[in-house]
């Protein structure tokens, strides 16, 4: 009908639109490099860009909690409990896969050559231990106060040691000044190469784990009370509803600020002649990692369970994976990623509000693969032999690690301490790799929100039973009524 042409037409034009901001943002962001902006001059360019970032930031919140509370409430709890082990079996199975892949591939190029004293270094990270970080995440689990939750990052141990910031080298002033805010100070500490403690798992403002953990249990509830939980089931249903409009209203301005986002960094990134031997050989390697993992290993799996043509459902999910790509961050990218699987796609709506909010929280396929072949890559400019037992334990801090970060951009390089300080390597080291860090950051985002997309995708196969009985049960009722 007129209609779907109409929708069709709009929906590939935004995805049109949204890649030509893409080269639009290469091109202009390499042609005025030239110009040396300052530090002021860069971040008035790229406000467009941060007004995207505030404004997709704005709606995680309340679209993590209304659309859990009612993806589970609207599921009875043997099914959501079904469909909640194949989420997490698949989210395992798939990190542990992209462990691997990044483990075999630093392995075979072997990026790092034992000689890290002539590398460019960044900044110093100061120690926190492994044992603290684990009980930071479970901590986090159960937010106390949940308000405070809703706008206050990650509690922690490291809470009240704040960090020293200096005013970045090329701005006049000399003060310094105090943050308590985890992104801005991993932002500051590429910029300004200084001191700095970081905060194991600390969130852009919301402690979206206890959020998701505090939601699940909420709308197991929900869905358990019948009629007496109609009520707040009608309101987040309809308080999801509301948050996908205003997501369809952003996706609108979305190009414009993707652009900026990206020539922004281009603008302001360091000359590539920083960027020794070795360090170019790891960021080749991370990207063959995330490449197989991406284009070969998450399509093949999709192949063969669903039976479907995954370069479709990719295809789908274009502008999601831009989005992801501009902001690096996968809890940003959340609002995009819910229009491009349940609009494009059509995968339903249960499914989705139900496994997309914890897949962008714990699911970080992309950057478990990115810590631990960072954390071989510098054990071996560190001449370190690591023995089997440390491989795997690597391998299991990895995991951890990437379940831990927070779907912020830069999170994983602040979770990496985790990973360095369980065999023993210098978590200063860090520093080496924080050059590339930005850019590769935003490959292991994207790559990131395409595992939890594939897997909305092969959850909703694998529960169709359920979700077709559920339709059977709701239109009984229906007719009972
Ligand atoms: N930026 C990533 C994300 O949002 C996390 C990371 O730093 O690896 O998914």
């Amino acid at each position: 009908t007129k209609d779907d042409v109409k929708s069709y037409l709009m929906r590939n034009a935004f995805v049109l639109f949204t890649v030509i901001a893409v080269i639009l943002g290469i091109i202009l962001g390499f042609s005025l490099r030239s110009y040396k902006m300052n530090y002021r001059e860069v971040k008035y360019f790229s406000f467009p860009g941060e007004l995207l970032m505030r404004m997709l930031q704005m709606l995680v919140l309340p679209l993590i909690v209304s659309s859990l509370v009612t993806g589970i409430a609207a599921l009875d709890s043997k099914a959501s409990g079904k469909m909640g082990i194949r989420a997490v079996v698949y989210y395992m199975s798939t990190t542990i896969i992209a462990v691997v892949i990044g483990i075999i591939i630093v392995v075979i190029i072997h990026p790092g050559k034992g000689t890290k004293e002539n590398m460019h270094r960044e900044g110093k990270i100061v120690q926190v231990t492994a044992a603290d970080a684990f009980l930071d995440l479970i901590r986090n689990m159960f937010p106390p106060n949940l308000v405070e939750a809703c706008f206050k990052q990650f509690k922690t141990n490291y809470e009240k040691r704040k960090f020293k910031v200096a005013i970045p080298p090329n701005d006049t002033s000399t003060v310094t000044s105090i943050v308590s805010n985890v992104s801005e100070a991993m932002e500051a500490l590429t910029r300004m190469k200084e001191e700095i403690v970081p905060i194991p798992g600390s969130v852009n403002g919301v402690n979206a784990l206890g959020l998701v953990v505090f939601s699940i249990s909420f709308g197991l509830v929900i869905g358990s009370m019948r009629e007496q939980g109609q009520a707040l089931k009608d309101f987040f249903d309809s308080l999801n509803e509301a948050i996908m409009r205003l997501v369809a209203l952003i996706m609108w301005y979305a190009p414009i600020g993707i652009l900026f986002l990206i020539a922004g960094k281009i603008v302001e990134m360091e000359d590539m002649g920083v960027i020794g031997g070795q360090l170019a050989m790891y960021t080749v390697t991370v990207i063959i990692g995330l490449l197989i993992h991406a284009v070969i290993v998450l399509p093949l799996l999709y192949f063969a369970i669903t039976r479907k043509n995954p370069w479709v459902f990719i295809g789908g999910l274009i502008q999601a994976l831009v989005t992801a790509l501009g902001t690096s961050s996968s809890s940003a990218t959340l609002p995009v990623t819910f229009k491009c699987l349940e609009e494009i796609n059509g995968v339903d709506k249960r499914v989705t509000r139900f496994v997309l909010p914890v897949g962008a929280t714990i699911n970080m396929d992309g950057t478990a693969l990115y810590e631990a072949l960072a954390a071989i890559f510098i054990a071996q400019v560190n001449n370190f032999d690591l023995n089997f037992g440390q491989i795997i334990t690597i391998s299991i801090t990895a995991t951890a690690a990437s379940i831990g970060a927070a779907g912020i951009p830069q999170a994983g390089l602040v979770t990496m301490v985790i990973v360095l300080t369980s065999v023993g390597l210098p978590t200063d080291d860090i520093t080496l790799i924080i050059a590339v860090d930005w850019f590769l950051d935003r490959l292991r985002t994207t790559t990131n929100v395409l595992g939890d997309s594939i897997g909305a995708g092969i959850v909703e196969h694998l529960s169709r039973h359920e979700l077709k009985n559920k339709d059977v049960e709701m239109g009984n009722s229906v007719i009972e009524e």
